[in-house]
């Protein structure tokens, strides 16, 4: 079987080293978007499963895998095979999701094979489209706006059963205003979870010091251009916002919704 996978690595995901997946082709565009260059499907991605499978059971120095991307829903195919490769080989599997594609992750859930969903909730649903330059002529925002309430269903109905991360990213100009992100609490915040609150940063990505040797041949890896290009220019240089500022709003957030625990990634 093949798929399409834009680079294998191994490196910390939110405090634990993992084995890191990334499937080529995502549905949105989001504008702060920094893998830029495995949105689009390409063929140099084709890959034969059996090469990440081979990973998979040498993978003896982490617990756990984690399946991103991209969206990784997108191959829904592609991604039950490794999620059961992956089970085979004793790994807590892990997926991270834009929260797009509900009935794929539904039936994924069903099957056992998900130990954690980490879902990029992006900001409040009024914002999304903005944010995520998703509609197309074939899909509206409409239609977006409602897979994520699906999916945030899903995950209410699993909250017992799998641990849920949410994950927002705060970018100075864009999402960082403590409105904006009570509005987004507001929609997670009956779910069992954890919210993660990340600093943008133009650094972050799909970094070559990263990737796994053997996994792709040297041909692949002159093509690839990720390593150059991960992010929009106008991106390139704004700055982080200061832990001082994470650690207002997460206060702001928190004495307004009791339950709900925020952490600041950094
Ligand atoms: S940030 Fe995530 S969801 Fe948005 S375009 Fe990039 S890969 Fe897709």
């Amino acid at each position: 079987m093949e798929g399409y996978i834009a680079a294998v690595t191994k490196e910390m995901f939110f405090g634990e080293k993992c084995l890191m997946v990334w499937l080529n082709g995502c549905n949105f565009n989001c504008q702060y978007c920094n893998v830029q260059d495995i949105l689009k499907t390409k063929s140099y991605y084709k890959t034969e499963l059996g090469n990440i499978e081979n990973i998979i059971k040498k993978a003896n120095d982490v617990k756990k895998i984690v399946f991103t991307g991209g969206e990784p829903l997108f191959q829904k195919a592609v991604l039950r095979y490794l999620l059961k490769k992956a089970k085979d080989n004793n790994l807590k599997t892990c997926i991270h999701t834009n929260g797009s594609k509900p009935k794929a992750l539904k039936s994924l859930l069903e099957d056992n094979i998900i130990d954690e969903v980490y879902f990029d909730i992006k900001c409040s649903l009024e914002n999304y489209e903005n944010i995520t330059k998703s509609a197309t002529f074939f899909i509206t925002r409409q239609q977006i706006i409602k897979d994520i309430k699906e999916s945030l269903c899903l995950m209410k109905e699993y909250e017992d059963k799998i641990n849920i991360s949410f994950v927002t990213v705060i970018i100075p100009g864009l999402v960082y205003r403590k409105e904006e992100l009570i509005k987004t609490a507001s929609l997670i915040n009956n779910i069992k979870c954890r919210w993660h609150i990340k600093p943008f940063t133009s650094h972050y990505g799909i970094e070559e010091a990263n990737l796994l040797e053997g996994y792709m041949n040297k041909e692949s890896l002159e093509e690839m251009p990720f390593v150059v290009k991960k992010i929009k220019d106008k991106y390139k240089n704004i700055e982080k916002p200061s832990l001082f500022f994470l650690k207002k709003l997460k206060k702001h957030i928190e004495d307004k919704f009791n339950n709900l625990k925020v952490y600041i990634e950094n």
